[in-house]
């Protein structure tokens, strides 16, 4: 099964919470015991898992990006988004989480996070659902 995710950004850099909405989608699957891969289509976005209790870990990663890879820099990309291209590369575009008993397989403190880094923009993550 495979499905696309959209996510509408707002901001030039935002982590979206997108948990709930991939569990719908395994839930909709129906699939009890397998893998959900994750993967972005874009070269200026990423997807991460990381804690999504406490919010300021989120606001910590983006402010470290920031600080590593300014948006202001002795870049030549000609279209000015250097540092989100970075970006995508350093956080990553894909991930995956083990399917049990029809529940995504994270930890207590873990959230999968879509990681806009040149919005806003209409984005999408593709949903793969793979059957044991
Ligand atoms: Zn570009």
């Amino acid at each position: 099964m495979l499905k696309y995710l959209e996510v509408v950004t707002q901001k030039r850099t935002h982590f979206e919470d997108i948990t709930n909405a991939v569990q719908e989608i395994v839930d909709e699957s129906g699939v009890e015991n397998g893998i959900c891969y994750l993967y972005v289509p874009h070269t200026t976005a990423g997807i991460f898992i990381n804690e999504n209790a406490d919010p300021d870990v989120k606001w910590d990663i983006e402010q470290t990006l920031e600080k590593l890879i300014p948006w202001e820099d002795s870049y030549k990309h000609i279209e000015g988004n250097a540092a989100a291209h970075i970006k995508s590369i350093l956080v990553g575009t894909n991930t995956f989480v083990p399917i049990k008993n029809g529940k995504l397989m994270l930890g207590t403190w873990q959230g999968i996070f879509f990681a806009e880094f040149d919005g806003p923009r209409d984005r999408k993550v593709i949903v793969k659902i793979i059957e044991d």
